[in-house]
């Protein structure tokens, strides 16, 4: 009796230790982040306090992935609505996303959204990631969203009203209090449902894969004399940035790191050679399915290789002489 109990006890204990080992092996492998981004912390951007702004500057907060929030004082505006960020077993195809509002509202009142002052949502492209809580901002601060005709059927999804939604008018440029936003036809990086559609109002919760990327864009901000260049997908259509010229480019380097050389090197030239910034900030290098903090993670290296994409533009940067700085998630940058 003895005997036999000691050795089903041993094989318990070595199918543990197994176990423990396949998911260090698995950890390791997939989901540990693709890059340490504190080594990468001679890059960050300078920490600023929060204050007032002057006449004519323009803060740019982060908001990991390319959630970005432009804001002069007057007027706001949110280049995508995803703050929600859930965790990675929702996005398996048998679970299904929705909106965390307190998440949202958290955040929101962190940055300081202000219901007058919120102009504009601008949608870069209908995946989740980029497009999961535009329903429920555009609901509780009432802003107008732009996007493509999917984003329009994410809103109908949850009940938004068609008059406070607008299909994207390309390379027709907006004025939305001193700001100015141009919105330009992208190319999302390399991915599997390029240009489907959702075909009609989508409703929450939903499997993350419904939400299907349709078009990408990319957006042309100007303040008076300044001038802002998002790129949230890390892609290129040949010559499309020919007479774009910005003095700051937000890069989408989701992918990139997983991408061959010459992919890396046409998308440095089709975008970063052609606006020539003379400050870069990377977007979409975050693990979007962890929460939203000042310490953001890179992505798991199943999906990316974060640092390949980040020495990549590195280096490329350094050799043209163009200053490289890293937000963390809720930084500020101010111009
Ligand atoms: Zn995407």
């Amino acid at each position: 009796m003895k005997y036999i109990i000691s050795k089903r006890l041993k094989i318990i204990i070595v199918g543990l230790v197994l176990i423990i080992i396949a998911s260090i092996f698995v950890y390791y492998q997939f989901l540990a982040p693709s890059a340490d981004i504190q080594q990468y912390k001679e890059y960050y951007a300078p920490k600023t306090t929060q204050k007032t702004l002057i006449q004519d500057e323009v803060k740019v907060t982060f908001l990991g992935t390319s959630s970005l929030l432009f804001d002069d004082g007057n007027t706001q505006l949110m280049i995508d609505g995803f703050i929600s960020r859930p965790p990675l077993l929702k996005m398996l195809p048998l679970s299904t996303v929705k909106t965390d509002a307190d998440a949202v509202n958290n955040v929101f009142h962190k940055i300081g959204i202000d219901h007058n002052k919120l102009r504009g949502l601008f949608i870069a492209h209908t995946h989740y990631d980029h497009a999961l809580d535009l329903a429920y901002i555009a609901k509780q601060i009432g802003t107008h969203v732009y996007g493509s005709e999917s984003a329009i059927n994410i809103g109908l999804g949850e009940g938004i009203n068609v008059d406070q939604m607008s299909v994207y008018e390309v390379n027709k440029t907006m004025q939305l209090g001193d700001f100015t936003v141009t919105v330009l036809q992208s190319k999302h990086s390399p991915t599997f449902d390029e240009g489907e559609k959702i075909n009609e109002p989508l409703k929450q919760p939903a499997i993350a894969l419904n939400y299907h990327e349709d078009s990408s864009y990319d957006f042309l901000i100007t303040h008076h004399n300044k001038k802002f260049f998002v790129k949230p997908s890390a892609n290129y259509i040949e010559g499309a940035l020919d007479d774009i010229r910005a003095d700051v480019l937000f890069l989408g380097i989701g992918v990139l790191g997983a991408q061959d050389e010459n992919f890396q090197n046409m998308y440095y030239e089709q975008t970063v050679r052609k606006i020539q910034p003379k400050l870069i900030i990377p977007i979409h290098w975050d693990n979007f399915t962890k929460p939203l903090t000042d310490a953001l993670e890179a992505m798991p290296k199943f999906a990316d290789n974060t640092k390949a994409g980040l020495d990549f533009i590195i280096q490329r940067t350094k050799v043209d002489k163009i200053d490289f700085q890293i937000l963390q998630g809720f930084q500020s940058i101010y111009f």
